[in-house]
């Protein structure tokens, strides 16, 4: 059973979010593209992995896809938990291209592709990280019963693993995405006593659902963009240029006069993504460029958002 799915992040949002409204001169656009584009990397690795726990009994397994929970001051964050009826298992999902090497001396993962070669953190030694943090966690929490493991899943079939390291337990701990599933009944024997039945299970899953937290990054400031610099307006859903304007009730784009009846939801979740938790009138007008404040009105309340407040004091919230 899929109990938390498989979705892109607040923090991918909202670099799209970014990305669509920020002038691609801006001197760090390059270096923001370049860090969308290896966190879309990643989601896909997730995405490709989660086709293969799609098999996985529904009634045997709770899955939980990209969890975040406290420790500490800090946040540790799992791609994927799956919980049987014998234990907890982390999945690192990773997606590289070209072939790796798991160099075993300075614990390190070396990447060669196209003639280059670059270092990454072992994975193995992240997932062992997450596995005492969430051995913490459970304990903290009465469920020290609970065994504890992990695997790290490679998600493109042409990624080349190779390692100098002897160590049988740890070569068992990779594992590419298609052998996923035959890894996981192997798993499955070695844990044979079942530790939780299904009423634990179901009270742990609300427990990791309550504890989680979903990152939430403020992109702004952590690539320096000031909120004046944010790009305003309705965004074409054809087109994708900024500006649409109000004609016939509909939105209309000049650029390549297609029109389009909700193109401002978008606008609103970029504004709520990018500038403020709550948005008033007066600030969804400023916006979206648009002058009548019956109109905004009527745009705002049939968007069916949360608000609070009275008259001109009333602001909407994100859903
Ligand atoms: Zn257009």
């Amino acid at each position: 059973m899929i109990v938390k799915e498989l979705s892109k992040s607040n923090n991918v949002l909202k670099m799209e979010a970014l990305l669509r409204r920020t002038p691609n001169d801006y001197f760090r656009y390059e270096e923001m593209k370049e860090d969308l584009r290896k966190r879309l990397a990643g989601y896909n690795g997730e995405r490709a992995i989660s086709y293969y726990l799609d098999y996985l009994p529904d009634k045997d397994y709770f899955i939980f896809h990209d969890m975040r929970f406290p420790s500490g001051n800090h946040y540790f964050q799992i791609d994927y938990l799956v919980l049987s009826p014998h234990l907890a298992l982390i999945l690192e999902c990773k997606n590289f291209y070209g072939t790796l090497f798991l160099e075993d001396s300075f614990n390190q993962l070396i990447r060669t592709a196209n003639d280059k070669e670059e270092g990454f953190h072992n994975p193995l030694a992240q997932a062992r990280w997450h596995q005492q943090q969430l051995s913490t966690f459970f304990s903290s929490h009465g469920y020290s019963q609970i065994p504890i493991d992990y695997l790290v899943a490679f998600s493109s079939p042409s990624t080349i693993l190779k390692t100098n390291s002897r160590d049988p337990s740890i070569l068992k701990k990779i594992v590419h995405g298609y052998n996923l599933l035959e890894r996981l009944t192997e798993i499955e024997r070695v844990y044979k006593n079942e530790v939780m039945d299904m009423k634990s299970m179901r009270k742990l899953s609300k427990l990791l659902l309550k504890s989680h937290v979903p990152g939430d990054q403020d992109i702004l400031q952590k690539y320096g963009v000031a909120k004046s610099e944010v790009i305003t307006g309705v965004q074409c859903p054809n087109c994708k240029a900024l500006g649409m304007i109000r004609v016939r009730r509909k939105w209309f784009c000049e650029k390549c006069e297609c029109y389009d009846s909700d193109a401002h939801i978008d606008a609103v979740k970029d504004y709520f993504f990018l500038l403020n938790s709550t948005i008033s009138n007066k600030q969804f007008r400023e916006f979206t460029h648009l002058t009548s404040v019956d109109m905004a009105s009527k745009l705002l309340m049939r968007m069916n958002l949360p608000s609070s407040g009275a008259n001109k004091g009333r602001v909407y919230h994100p859903h």
